[in-house]
């Protein structure tokens, strides 16, 4: 599926991800989906409790003022994102582990070259396949 991403959502992630460099930072995704076509309207982005720069754990009461969010405005939640400072932009051992929802979208963005890489993914635990989605920066 292909996932359309508002330009405010992306320069957001990659702002607030390197606002926290070196350590992870992560946070929601919220739009809607429509023909096959998921559009991402909004990111959130919320605490990393873990402070660690490869790991990332969210904190559930901002999650749940981020998710309360997106019911008043109409949005639905699509996903997460959070940054790899070091690494690539792909799903890590643990990454395939914790993603407990086949339909989510997974962003990763890459902080380790020259230029952020941000790409997105489709991660079944349970067999370990990995999809990436490709990303077109929409408006908004
Ligand atoms: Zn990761």
């Amino acid at each position: 599926m292909k996932l359309v991403l508002a330009g405010s959502a992306r320069d957001l992630i990659v702002s607030h991800s390197l606002s926290v460099r070196p350590l992870e930072g992560c946070g929601l995704i919220a739009g809607s989906v429509n023909d096959g076509v998921k559009k991402v309207a909004k990111a959130y982005v919320l605490k990393n409790l873990d402070q660690s720069r490869v790991h990332f754990t969210v904190d559930q009461r901002e999650q749940l003022s981020a998710v309360r969010d997106m019911r008043a405005l109409g949005l639905a939640p699509l996903g997460n994102f959070h940054s790899h400072p070091d690494t690539p932009a792909r799903p890590s051992e643990e990454d395939v582990r914790l993603s407990f929802d086949p339909a989510a979208s997974y962003l990763i963005l890459s902080l380790a070259g020259p230029e952020p890489v941000l790409k997105s993914f489709r991660v079944d635990r349970e067999s370990g396949a990995v999809e990436e989605e490709p990303i077109e920066i929409g408006e908004g």
